[in-house]
């Protein structure tokens, strides 16, 4: 190992077995462990690259193919326990590439745990609900008019007298049901007053299904979940679930024409709002983020040196490049 590292001036500890070091260079994921979910989503990368491959959508499958091909590290932390921080990268900006909506939903994450805890003290009286909206599964050729008619929908729900936020981040998540239709919802956290609870305005679960099935204007109850977020806890808990993906990779490589058709119908459409009081303090999560590295957990962390890893596409995996 010594030999393959000496061009970059750094000494890698020998964290590997030695059957593993013996015919390749290291493995991202073998030193670095946190690193791992790279192999995972460059994987799937491939797999939608493939999908696209010889569709209408071909220049998106070039554009994933160059995807986060070579990742540069720096490297820290001190003795045998290296820490790799991520430097730089070329990403495709697909917005299906598994790759690129995993570091969208990081830097949205992080965002969101940066922010939260000063909206929780800019309104200290406020307590802080997840609501759930759904509605019954569409082909997936309807899509795209079922979203535009839910998004009307929470706008009009949003307006009712009754109803109790002063603010709001949704987020649209579509998955495929074993049917092959779509189930689109919004997953919403709402900010609400404490009186809320104790006063009149307080909705039971029913009086919620009520006010959407009227705002989506459906002739049957839709399913819908309410949960209050506990007196004391922070709302930062639910960032996990409300920011994480669209739709999630094992959806989108189940089935090529459905994948295909997701992606015309998908096409310009919001993945998240904000509205109220947080429009003003999370806007920023309704862009792009046009930083997709981060800054990782430790921003003032000295490098001591650098380390590139290529994907190998026949082994899935990314290795140290010499
Ligand atoms: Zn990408």
């Amino acid at each position: 190992m010594s030999d393959e590292n000496s061009d970059s001036g750094v000494a890698i500890p020998s964290l590997l077995p030695e059957s593993e070091s013996s015919n390749h260079t290291p493995a991202l994921s073998d030193l670095s462990p946190r690193d791992k979910p790279w192999d995972k989503h460059r994987g799937f990368a491939d797999r939608v690259e493939g999908l696209y491959a010889g569709s209408e959508f071909h220049r998106l499958s070039d554009r994933i193919h160059y995807c986060s091909e070579l990742l540069e590290f720096g490297l820290g932390g001190e003795g045998d326990r290296p820490k790799l921080k991520l430097k730089a990268a070329r990403f495709c900006r697909v917005r299906h590439c598994p790759v690129c909506q995993w570091r969208r939903s990081l830097m949205w994450k992080a965002k969101a745990y940066k922010v939260l805890p000063k909206i929780v003290e800019a309104y200290p009286k406020y307590r802080w609900l997840f609501v759930t909206l759904t509605q019954k599964n569409v082909a997936i050729g309807e899509l795209k008019k079922t979203l535009v008619d839910m998004n009307r929908a929470f706008q009009r729900l949003s307006q009712l007298k009754a109803f109790p936020a002063i603010g709001w981040l949704r987020s649209t998540e579509v998955t495929r049901g074993r049917d092959g239709n779509a189930h689109p919802h919004f997953h919403c956290l709402l900010i609400v007053p404490s009186s809320y609870f104790s006063g009149r305005s307080y909705l039971k679960q029913s009086d919620w299904v009520t006010m959407w099935r009227k705002a989506l204007r459906l002739d049957y109850n839709p399913v819908l979940d309410v949960q209050a977020v506990k007196q004391g806890s922070k709302p930062m808990e639910l960032v996990p679930e409300l920011l994480k993906y669209c739709t999630k990779e094992s959806d989108l490589v189940a089935d090529r024409e459905w994948f295909l058709e997701l992606t015309r119908q998908m096409h310009k459409m919001k993945c998240v709002t904000t509205g109220g009081v947080l429009k003003e303090y999370l806007k920023e999560l309704e862009q792009e983020p046009e930083d997709l590295i981060g800054e990782g957990d430790d921003p003032e962390a000295e490098d001591e040196g650098k380390l590139y890893f290529g994907w190998k596409r026949r082994e899935k995996r990314y290795r140290l490049v010499d």
